[in-house]
C-alpha cells in the first residue's frame, strides 16, 4: 500500500531540530543535515554529518535524529546514514563556534575575562576546591556538589584540574576521550555534569609525564579551549597543596573564589590554611570552607564518633575569615558512590553526607573577586 506522501521539508525540520549533544546546537543550526530520501511507502533514509567519524555519540544521535524522523506524518521507516566533516569543515566550524560564543575562549574563555570580566552578566559561577593535602575528600566533595547542583536545574562543569590524582572521571563512571574540533575540546557529559578530566587525556592508569612549561600549556588550555556551551556553575578540582598546578589555575581563573576542603585534624586544617593563604595573595576570595569527614555516625546506636577530631573546620574558616559551609560526616555511601561512579547525592540521597552535600551546593555563597589592583594575566601560550 502507498502511504500519505512525507513532506521531505518535514523531514528535514525534525531532523535538524535535534541536538548534538556536544556541541549543544540543533543538527539544522549546525548544517549538519545532509541528503534526505523518502520513497513511495514513507521509507526515509537521510544523512547526518558528525564532527569526526569516531564520534562516541553516534549511536545516541541515530536514536534521537530516528525518533524525530518517524514523528512525521506518513514516515513508516527510517535509516540514518553518517558522514564526517573532512578538515577544513572542522576548522571551518571551530571557528564558527569560537567567533559566535567569543565569551567561552581566550585566556580564562568561559571562566571569566572573555565575557568583559568576572563580573559580566552570564559569566558562570567559578569555584576552585582545594585542600591542604591528599585524601580529605576534595574530589568527593566537588563531584557531588556539581551533581546537587545539577540537579537543582543548573549548567554545571566540572574541570579536574588535580593532574597526578585525578579522580573525577571515576567518580562520575565515564572514561572516553573527550571530542576535540581543531583545538577545541568538547566536555564529556555525565550526570548531568560536563566534565573535563586531565584522567580524559592520558587513559586510566598512565602517568601524567607532563611537568613545568607544558603542563602550564596543558592547564592554560584547559581554561582556554573547552567549549562548555554556556555554563551557570564551573567546579575546578584543583591538586592538594600549595604547588606550581595550583598557583597556575589561581592565576587563570580570574573570576574564581575558593572552596577550601579540610578533615578536623590539626594537620589538614594547618595545610589549608596555606592554600587559602595562597589563594588571598593572588587576589582570589574565598567563598567558604567544608569540613569533610567531620564524625562517623553508628549505624546501630546512631552515636557520633568524631573519628578525626573535632573543630577543624571552623577554625580555618576563623582563619581565612571565610564561612563554614558545612559538615559532611563520614559514610559508606559517600564512598561506595565514589567507587561506583555514581555520586551519593544521586545514588544514595538519603544518607547523611548526601543530604549535608546536597544542602551545602543549595547555599554556595556567589563570591566575586574585587579586580582592582589584580593584574590580568596578559598570555596564557
Ligand atoms: P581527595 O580528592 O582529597 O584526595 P577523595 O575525594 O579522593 O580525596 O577521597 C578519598 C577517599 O575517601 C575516597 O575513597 C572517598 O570515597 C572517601 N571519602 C571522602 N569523603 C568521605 C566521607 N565523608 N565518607 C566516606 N568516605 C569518604
Amino acid at each position: 500500500m502507498i502511504g500519505a506522501r512525507v513532506d521531505t521539508a518535514a523531514v528535514r525540520r525534525a531532523a535538524g531540530a535535534v541536538e548534538d549533544p556536544e556541541i549543544r546546537r540543533s543538527l539544522g543550526e549546525l548544517g549538519m543535515v545532509g541528503d534526505v530520501d523518502v520513497d513511495r511507502r514513507g521509507r526515509v533514509r537521510i544523512s547526518v554529518t558528525l564532527t569526526t567519524p569516531t564520534c562516541p555519540l553516534r549511536e545516541e544521535i541515530r536514536a534521537a535524529v530516528d525518533a524525530a524522523v518517524r514523528g512525521v506524518p506518513g514516515v513508516t521507516d527510517a535509516e540514518v546514514g553518517f558522514g564526517a566533516l573532512d578538515a577544513s569543515g572542522r576548522t571551518a566550524l571551530a571557528a564558527r563556534l569560537r567567533a559566535e560564543d567569543p565569551g567561552a575562549f581566550g585566556p580564562g574563555g568561559a571562566l571569566g575575562i572573555g565575557t568583559g570580566g568576572p563580573d559580566a552578566a552570564g559569566a558562570p559561577r567559578v569555584y576552585a576546591v582545594g585542600s591542604g593535602k591528599g585524601g580529605v575528600g576534595k574530589s568527593t566533595v566537588t563531584a557531588n556538589l556539581a551533581a546537587a547542583l545539577a540537579l537543582d536545574g543548573l549548567r554545571v562543569g566540572v574541570l579536574d584540574a588535580d593532574v597526578w590524582g585525578y579522580s573525577i572521571p571515576r567518580a562520575f563512571g565515564v572514561n572516553r576521550a573527550p571530542v576535540a574540533l581543531a583545538g577545541l575540546m568538547f566536555p564529556v557529559e555525565a550526570h548531568g555534569v560536563r566534565l573535563m578530566s586531565v584522567g580524559f587525556l592520558v587513559g586510566e592508569d598512565e602517568p601524567v609525564v607532563w611537568r613545568g612549561p607544558m603542563l602550564h600549556k596543558a592547564i592554560a588550555q584547559f581554561c582556554s579551549d573547552v567549549y562548555w556551551g554556556g555554563l551557570d556553575v564551573l567546579l575546578v578540582d584543583l591538586p592538594p597543596g600549595t604547588g606550581d598546578v595550583t598557583l597556575s589555575l589561581m592565576e587563570l581563573l580570574p573570576s574564581a573564589a575558593l572552596l577550601a576542603v579540610t578533615t578536623p585534624q590539626p594537620a589538614a586544617r594547618g595545610v589549608a590554611v596555606r592554600v587559602g593563604r595562597l589563594a588571598a595573595s593572588s587576589g582570589m576570595p574565598v567563598a567558604g570552607v567544608v569540613e569533610n569527614m567531620t564524625d562517623l555516625a553508628c549505624d546501630g546506636c546512631g552515636a557520633r564518633t568524631p573519628m578525626f577530631g573535632s573543630g577543624g573546620g571552623a577554625a580555618l574558616a576563623e582563619a581565612l575569615d571565610a564561612p563554614l559551609l558545612g559538615a559532611v560526616p563520614l559514610d559508606l555511601p559517600l564512598r561506595v558512590g565514589g567507587d561506583t561512579g555514581v555520586p551519593a547525592v544521586i545514588g544514595a540521597p538519603g544518607a547523611p553526607s548526601a543530604a549535608e552535600l546536597r544542602r551545602i551546593a543549595a547555599a554556595l555563597p556567589s563570591v566575586r573577586r574585587s579586580l582592582v589592583g589584580v593584574p590580568l594575566p596578559l598570555s596564557v601560550t
